[in-house]
């Protein structure tokens, strides 16, 4: 039975499973945040590494926080900046480099060196106004050897415990009230090596955290999403604890791990997708084909092919979303073809609409095994 139905956070309630596209640096590409609710979002991510350097942390402290700055009344998701920060690294060390106190980078073209220590992430999200905020982990590459995982687990759990330190610091100044508490989510390291997972998810679990992360690159080489690893990490933690799949938002993979218990899931690549032209439908007689484990229940129509001139329907005649209920196929082909801004908008409406529609399918088939019991911050 599933007793995660939904998350209550300081800024409204999380239905799960959800759906988040990821506002990188406080906008989700060319969407406004009307768009986002009309599309039934309900949160978005957004990334401490980038938002650290652009705006800047004075600047949004300034506006209030994120969701003043980006007028977005909702629940809002920051990551921790560990995974940009490594990925900068990994991609030449000239940029910068990581020891037990924390991460140092300096990205090409920045005149400033920035310091990302555990405290520091912790301070940034709380600073930010995040919902859910996420401790700083050590990454590391799926294929990296054991003793580089192992290097990177006790590195995560000792991060871990001092991200809950700093939190429970902040929140003890603040006191705030438990419904304005936003919760802490700590990261399962590890890589593909269950050992690994089980001793980083017991040492988190006995710290106590509200919620928890996959932490690593989800997918192989070819792009298929690991499942045994990924799911042998969902059954380490409590089902009643929810579970962020970091990173995961192909509608299949979302669909798989919605299945292995993973309540929250956010990517680029639907947003990714529509600017590339590759725009998402259900498949079916009736555009309501029943999510399964492979692709043929949705399908793509890549509206930047000359196939498409002149077909008068929309994207898909069951989506509800302004594009589909407004425009043809063909005339968002047309407004590729001339390069207006209007396309990006409408085809990024559509794909966050479709992940949105189909994790409110998701729900509905979880929701009829389940208990409507809300789950609150942990004590
Ligand atoms: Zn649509």
């Amino acid at each position: 039975m599933n007793l995660r139905t939904a998350l209550q956070l300081p800024r409204g309630t999380l239905q799960l499973p959800a759906f988040l596209p990821d506002a990188t640096l406080g906008v989700v590409r060319n969407v406004d945040s009307v768009d986002l609710e009309q599309c039934g979002i309900q949160a978005v991510v957004m990334n401490t590494f980038h938002l650290m350097q652009r705006p800047g942390s004075s600047t949004i402290t300034a506006l209030g926080g994120l969701h003043s700055m980006a007028g977005w009344p909702h629940p809002i998701i920051t990551d921790s900046g560990g995974f940009q920060a490594y990925s900068l690294i990994r991609q030449n060390g000239k940029y910068g480099y990581m020891n037990d106190k924390g991460i140092t980078f300096q990205p090409e073209g920045s005149d400033r060196k920035f310091h990302l220590t555990p405290e520091k992430s912790i301070q940034l999200q709380v600073s930010y106004g995040a919902d859910i905020l996420v401790c700083l982990d050590d990454c590391t590459h799926v294929d990296d050897p054991f003793e580089t995982q192992q290097e990177s687990v006790g590195r995560t759990i000792a991060w871990a415990r001092r991200c809950k330190d700093e939190f429970q610091n902040l929140m003890r100044q603040k006191r705030l009230p438990p419904e304005k508490r936003p919760l802490l989510f700590g990261v399962i390291q590890g890589g593909g090596f269950h050992e690994l997972r089980k001793q980083c998810a017991d040492a988190l679990l006995d710290m106590g955290f509200d919620g928890f992360g996959y932490g690593g690159w989800p997918l192989d080489g070819k792009g298929n999403l690991l499942v045994d690893i990924v799911r042998y990490t969902r059954e380490l933690v409590p089902p009643e604890l929810p579970m962020h799949a970091l990173g995961i938002g192909h509608p299949a993979n979302v669909v798989d791990c919605a299945r292995m218990g993973y309540d929250i899931f956010d990517s680029a690549m639907p947003t990714r997708d529509a600017r590339h032209f590759r725009l998402y439908t259900f498949t079916g007689a009736d555009g309501l084909s029943a999510p399964g484990s492979d692709e043929k229940w949705f399908t793509y129509l890549y509206v930047n092919d000359d196939k498409v001139i002149k077909n008068e329907g929309p994207i898909s005649p069951y989506c509800d979303c302004l594009c589909c209920k407004r425009y043809s196929v063909a005339y968002l082909h047309h407004l590729y073809k001339i390069n207006d801004g209007l396309f990006l908008r409408l085809a990024t409406i559509h794909n966050l609409r479709f992940m949105a529609q189909l994790t409110e399918r998701l729900r509905a088939e979880q929701h009829e095994r389940a208990d409507d019991a809300p789950v609150g911050p942990a004590s």
